[in-house]
């Protein structure tokens, strides 16, 4: 099941996160796309956490499962 989105911050202000694709986070960016982050899926969980810690080595912060979809 591909429940799941990663979000990249491109201004590495926050972790790389993943999200469910039911969370208000991402729904509201599908809406109202911002310009600083960018969003990559819906993958199953292991393919987003694949991704999140591939993404999070461009940055400094690392990656996580989002606390809203804990
Ligand atoms: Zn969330």
């Amino acid at each position: 099941m591909s429940d799941y989105v990663v979000m990249e911050d491109k201004l590495d202000a926050t972790e790389v996160k993943i999200h469910k694709v039911s969370c208000g986070h991402y729904q509201n960016n599908l809406k109202n796309p911002t310009e600083t982050t960018l969003w990559h899926g819906p993958y199953d969980l292991d393919h987003a956490e694949t991704t999140a810690e591939m993404l999070s080595k461009q940055y400094t912060k690392g990656w996580k499962l989002a606390e809203c979809c804990n």
